[in-house]
């Protein structure tokens, strides 16, 4: 019998295990095959729905999260625990219990961790949409939200998930406010000149590049002695890799995990795959390339498991949204070697990124037959 034991019950785990089901299931059915997923907690959230959520466009929470046990086969075995220690040397995984489980094959989907205590001050000023709690008190505060009041929009740290995002965030929120709020946004690098030129036509204040390095009250200090007063700070806090990543010996300083930009092990460990946002891998922090690592890990592990050499790689796919006004949207999508040109926005588009919730539910879901 070989275990397949997958660490993440978000998009990348969720994706696997259902792929993994499905390409193994005459396997599982025989007991020749166990998939066991493992996550702390026993639901997984739409991560792309909070950004239309906390701005009180999207009203239907049930859309937003959904338990991990109704997303995968039932073939599949599902572990609420958390996994605090890896044991590569004897491929055993420890969870909080102490309870030990075995495996062969090992993927970890353990996506990121916010790390507010590495900026002083960013705790209990900065309001965030990148988790639910934070996007449910945005969506408050901005039902009240008084004339003239000045929102700063800041990503902390690079990397982080779904780069486009925070952009997309300001677009919207100075669509629905107007004038009646002042946007300014900032960021460790500038965006693209063509969201540069939405802002510049929308009113959108952009000072990137900026390093934050504290935060009071109402004031945000940048590295190069930079000051802004806020009324509302709004953005994406430092994200890192996950405290159970940073306890691997191919972990960074941040947590984030080194592999094989193609085969997705990291380097002495061929029974170990990392997919998702977990890796060291900036820019690909996305539903699209954490969906299609899990398929290339998916067919690398059936390959194996069948008797055969591990052959799919992956290429660097990724593609995401980018909101460029209320009602229209562009997609970015590239790979490794090629960046395709940006479509003109359209209405589509935004279609596309505002109902994803109803592809993304269907695929995860379809992805068990
Ligand atoms: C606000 C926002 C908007 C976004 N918009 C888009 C978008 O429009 N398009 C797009 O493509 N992407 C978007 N993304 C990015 C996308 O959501 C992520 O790239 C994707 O969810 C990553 O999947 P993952 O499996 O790596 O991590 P996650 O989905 O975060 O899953 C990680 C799982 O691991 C579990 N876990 C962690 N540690 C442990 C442990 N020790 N033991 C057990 N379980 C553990 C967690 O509980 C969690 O369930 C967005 C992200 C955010 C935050």
């Amino acid at each position: 019998m070989k275990t397949i034991a997958i660490i993440g019950g978000g998009t990348g785990g969720v994706t696997a295990a259902n792929k993994l089901y499905h390409n193994l299931k005459d396997e599982v059915e025989r007991n020749l095959v166990k998939i066991v997923l493992f996550d702390k907690k026993d639901y997984h959230v739409f991560y792309p729905g909070l950004l239309f959520y906390s701005l009180g466009l999207l009203d239907e929470e049930d859309v937003l999260v959904k338990n991990i046990k109704d997303l995968i086969n039932p073939g599949i075995e599902l572990k609420i625990e958390e996994v605090t220690e890896v044991n590569l040397d004897d491929r055993k995984i420890i969870t909080v219990n102490k309870k030990e489980y075995s495996y062969d094959y090992l993927v970890i989907s353990t996506g990121v961790e916010y790390n507010w205590e590495r900026i002083p001050g960013l705790r209990g000023n900065m309001l965030t949409f990148y988790d639910l709690d934070g996007a449910r008190k945005i969506r408050n505060l901005l039902q009240n939200i008084k004339e003239g009041t000045t929102i700063v929009i800041s990503v902390t740290k690079l990397p982080y998930p779904c780069i486009p995002v925070p952009m997309s965030f300001a677009i919207l929120l100075k669509d629905l406010f107007k004038d009646k709020i002042n946007v300014i946004y900032t960021a460790p690098v500038a965006p693209e000149d063509f969201i540069e030129e939405i802002f510049n036509k929308k009113g959108i204040e952009d000072r990137s590049p900026l390093i934050v390095e504290s935060v009071t009250k109402n004031s945000i200090k940048f590295q190069d002695g930079e000051e802004i007063k806020y009324d509302l700070l709004i953005g994406v806090p430092p994200a890192e890799g996950t405290n159970l990543a940073k306890t691997l010996p191919f972990s960074s300083k941040s947590g984030w995990l080194t592999v094989d930009r193609n085969t997705l092990n990291p380097l002495d460990y061929n029974e170990v795959f990392v997919i998702g946002d977990a890796t060291d891998f900036s820019g690909i922090k996305t539903i699209a390339s954490a969906v299609s690592q899990a398929d290339v890990v998916s067919k690398r592990i059936t390959e194996e498991i069948s008797g055969g050499e591990a052959k799919t790689k992956y290429d660097g796919f990724v593609s995401c949204f980018i909101i460029t006004e209320l009602g229209k949207a562009v997609m970015s999508t590239y790979n490794y070697d090629t960046h395709l040109p940006y479509s003109p926005p359209s209405e589509f588009l935004w279609n596309f990124a505002f109902r994803f919730h109803k592809i993304y539910w269907d695929y995860i879901a379809l992805s068990s037959p």
